[in-house]
């Protein structure tokens, strides 16, 4: 082993905001990179024509990482003698994890869960999800590779495997790093109180021991809050198992009433087992089953609002008209995306955590403010992504790593490590290990 040949880790984004981590880890003539995703920030009201490349770097939406991006975006040629070998990962389909995808060389492998792989391409359908392509249509998503789970990738010197996690975005993942030398950890967006904490407790474990993990923070970023939410009269499912529960619970004990709801779109796994739980018959609007169908060949029933264009992969016999939805009381319930005004009064709406997403969001007072008009009662059903306080402890103590790099969070200083030491990277900085 030469002088050369030791781990490195350069943290290029994502630090001390929330979202959009950018870091690569290198080894000799191996390099990676994960995630690629924008950080989001409303408050600059881009549109995705503005978002060129010199905008992006300019306000830190996306690391300035060299030797990854396509030099058609950059103007920079790629070093391939310095690296020979290169891949890329993303955790998830959050935007702020995966919307500049397409800014990756074309001849960089991109590796990413298989739901994350296969349902990113129909999310940019219209070309309003990603970042666009140098030389393609909007509407081009590059090819993502769907890692085998829990298997190896081979990228030179470097080994990367792939682990199911827990997170509300469908098919969320996890990343363990083998260097020849060094395991390196990196958590992606995670919570226990999911689907799935047993499948975060295996990654876990696999990590154990990991010399550096690198894990999200978001559930530190609002120390103010924190009382709050831990007060008795924070009273809302605790749990997604809870969550689904309630909506179980709104449709057994109002046998009489209009209920609809909404969900994130990219928030799969809570609206299939709303499906599934359902004593009511879920109906779902268009676009979101056209989604489902071309992301997992699954039907479901449909329904158009007055005047949309139609989806030829819908099957005709699932489709239930309009005009049975507004006039319903008891078997269905239904996903509700516009015309709110149609509504019957009385009725009730289950916000879970559709967009507009909360007060962060001008639309979202409004859009409440709205129902009330409407004579029908809103009711938010939320249940956050992200690992609070507690489980976060719980997660470092599970992984007990040598070093502890907090990312994607407001306070990475409130994220301790009891089992060695920590490192608050700034912006740019690499780490030798
Ligand atoms: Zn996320």
């Amino acid at each position: 082993m030469t002088l050369k040949d030791k781990t490195t880790i350069t943290f290029y984004n994502g630090l001390t905001t929330i979202g959009g981590p950018m870091i690569e880890v290198a080894y000799n003539k191996s390099h990676i990179l994960f995630d690629l995703g924008e950080v989001y920030r409303p408050e600059l009201a881009l549109s995705l024509e503005d978002e060129d490349y010199d905008t992006l770097i300019k306000y830190q939406l996306i690391g300035d990482v060299p030797n990854f991006y396509d030099p058609k975006i950059t103007g920079k040629e790629i070093d391939h003698e310095k690296f020979e070998h290169a891949a890329a990962y993303i955790s998830h389909l959050h935007l702020d994890h995966s919307k500049a995808l397409n800014l990756l060389a074309p001849e960089i492998p991109l590796y990413a869960g298989p739901i994350t792989a296969h349902m990113l391409p129909a999310l940019n359908e219209k070309g309003d999800f990603l970042l666009p392509a140098a030389g393609h249509d909007k509407t081009y998503t590059r090819p993502i590779i769907p890692a085998k789970l829990r298997q190896q990738v081979q990228v030179g010197d470097i080994e990367m495997e792939v682990w199911e996690s827990d997170h509300d975005a469908y098919g969320a993942t996890g990343l363990i790093v083998r260097t020849p030398d060094k395991m390196i950890a990196y958590t992606g967006d995670i919570r226990l109180h999911g689907y799935h904490p047993d499948w975060v407790h295996e990654f876990l474990q696999a990590a154990n021991k990991a010399d550096v993990l690198i894990v999200e923070g978001t559930g530190v970023s609002w120390p103010e809050r924190q009382t709050e939410e831990n007060s008795e009269e924070f009273t809302g499912p605790k749990n997604e198992s809870e969550l689904t529960q309630e909506i179980v619970r709104l449709q057994v004990e109002n046998p009489k009433r209009q209920i609809t709801f909404n969900t994130y779109p990219t928030n799969v796994e809570r609206l299939l087992r709303i499906i599934s739980d359902s004593p009511r018959e879920v109906v779902l609007h268009a676009q979101r089953a056209h989604l489902l169908k071309s992301s997992f060949d699954q039907d479901y029933p449909y329904y158009y609002l007055p005047g949309e264009e139609r989806f030829v992969d819908l099957k005709p016999e699932l489709e239930v008209s309009y005009a049975d939805l507004l006039g319903d009381d008891h078997k269905y319930l239904w996903q509700a995306v516009a015309n709110y005004q149609d509504l019957q009064k009385g009725g009730l709406y289950i916000h879970s955590n559709a967009e507009p997403l909360g007060d962060f969001d001008p639309a979202y007072r409004p859009f409440v403010d709205n129902f009330a008009k409407y004579g029908v009662e809103y009711l938010a059903l939320r249940c956050s992504g992200h690992a609070d306080e507690e489980e976060l402890k719980q997660i470092i103590a599970e992984v007990q790593p040598a070093i502890l790099v907090p990312v994607h969070t407001l306070h990475p200083e409130l994220e301790e490590n009891p089992f060695g030491e920590r490192i608050l990277p700034e912006r740019g900085q690499t780490i030798t290990l």
